[in-house]
């Protein structure tokens, strides 16, 4: 059995190791387009906060790794598959033939939609090259403009702030992190970083850079005033590669649809990670979540697939968790609460703590959480398990910090 893997992301290194263990024999060849070994993107802001190395990115820290397990890993980008022949095509001229395809090549990062965002100094921060560009401009008394306060955006925030650089970040949306925080959260989150010398400014729209002289360019918004900057860095966000899947009737929507064995509409072509729109744990709907968590489930399941196994996939649970300059908050499932419904709140602005939880009849099925650390797991798995809760969620409802208790009370029963 031939197994070919598009992308050298998490999703696709995965993917192939978990092939190796199922299938001694199958020849695996990993071929990905960027010129570093396999790497964690997630890992950038640590890289440039100065805590890790370039190789400390790395998603397998020996050279040899690849190699022990017999799975070739090239370098190289596919152009075109050719679902008759079963092979994939490569820029360089060279083709793979494969009896199982996956597609794990990840997305990539949108710009502005604005004149002046292809200049030189306006980047995004996606991959190890960008983190190399933006290590040459960044640094003390820099200034910089971060366009976007999504998940990436207040990811890579702390990245930018630090080393003495003066950060301004500007958000469409009415508060920071809005697909993924309420307003009490976002705006929580929001307040932190200005009491930490970020200036934040929301419900803005960028709408020209301009280059002025010395390398520093403006960024014009459309109410308010014009901002300075010597690096402009966007985080508006992105766009799974499909393209080069045009003509062979693989179907994409937002990303490449699978199915319930991460098979997408084609025979024998399978797609996993950022690049994928695949069940939704919570909603039952199809979507793409571009967050690492669900690249590394569709991995999984995808190669037991591949290698002829039966492995049902149930759906990911999208669940976000962020350090911003130091601040941790996550979301959980349906955040935004359901019809029908009911919610507990506990906010405690002055100590930046916050606890939502929502609940559909007695069972949790997502949550909102600032400043809070320990209940994380209870919280993933009481939605994961879709426990019910009985005379605990009355409990919760008048004081959502007991949801630990009302974990280790509730999951025995379903043990
Ligand atoms: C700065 C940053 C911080 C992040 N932090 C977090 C976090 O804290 N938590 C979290 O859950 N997620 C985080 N993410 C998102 C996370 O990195 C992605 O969800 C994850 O990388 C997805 O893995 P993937 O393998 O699907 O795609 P990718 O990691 O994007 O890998 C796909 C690979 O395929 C290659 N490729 C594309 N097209 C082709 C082609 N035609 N031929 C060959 N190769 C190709 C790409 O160049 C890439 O190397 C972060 C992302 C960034 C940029």
């Amino acid at each position: 059995m031939r197994y070919v893997i598009i992308g050298a992301g998490p999703a696709g290194v995965t993917a192939g190791e978990a092939l190796r263990r199922v299938d001694p024999e199958g020849a695996v060849t990993i071929v990905g387009d960027e010129p570093e070994p396999p790497y964690s993107r997630m890992a950038i802001p640590y890289l440039r906060t100065g805590r890790i190395e370039e190789q400390g990115t790395y998603l397998r820290k020996s050279a040899e790794h690849f190699e022990k397990q017999a799975i070739e890993v090239i370098q190289g980008r596919v152009v075109r598959i050719v679902p008759s022949s079963r092979s994939a095509e490569l820029e360089d001229g060279g083709s793979l033939s494969y009896d199982r395809l996956l597609v794990a090549t990840g997305s990539q990062p949108l710009m502005p939609k604005v004149p002046g965002a292809d200049l030189p100094g306006v980047h995004p921060c996606w991959t190890l090259a960008d983190a190399r560009e933006i290590a040459g401009r960044a640094g003390a008394g820099r200034k910089i403009v971060l366009i976007g306060a999504g998940f990436i955006g207040s990811i890579i925030l702390e990245a930018l702030a630090i080393r003495g650089a003066a950060l301004t970040v500007l958000e469409m949306g009415d508060r920071m992190v809005p697909r993924m925080m309420n307003e009490q959260a976002g705006n929580l989150i929001r307040r932190w970083c200005e009491a930490r010398g970020v200036e934040v400014r929301v419900s803005t729209q960028v709408t020209e850079i301009r280059d002025l002289v010395d390398e520093k360019l403006r960024v014009i918004v459309r109410d308010g005033e014009p901002i300075e900057a010597d690096l402009v860095i966007s985080a508006v966000g992105v766009r799974p590669n499909v393209g080069f899947l045009d003509g062979t009737g693989v179907e994409t929507r937002a990303g490449v649809v699978v199915d319930g064995r991460l098979q997408s509409s084609v025979a024998d072509i399978f797609a996993a990670g950022d690049v994928a729109e695949g069940r939704d744990f919570s909603t039952g709907g199809y979507a793409v979540h571009a967050v690492q968590p669900t690249a590394a489930d569709h991995a999984r399941i995808a190669a037991l697939n591949m290698a002829g196994l039966s492995a049902p996939f149930q759906g990911s649970l999208l669940m976000n968790v962020l350090d911003t300059l130091g601040l941790i908050s996550a979301s959980f499932g349906q955040w935004m609460g359901v019809e029908g419904g009911e919610t507990a709140e506990l906010l405690e602005p002055d100590a930046y703590r916050y606890l939502c939880l929502q609940f559909d009849g007695d069972v949790l099925v997502g949550a909102n959480s600032l400043g809070h650390t320990d209940h994380i797991g209870a919280v993933r798995g009481l939605i994961q398990g879709r426990i019910s809760l009985g005379g605990w969620k009355d409990t919760l409802l008048r004081n959502p910090t007991r949801i630990m208790e009302a974990y280790v009370a509730r999951a025995k029963l379903y043990a």
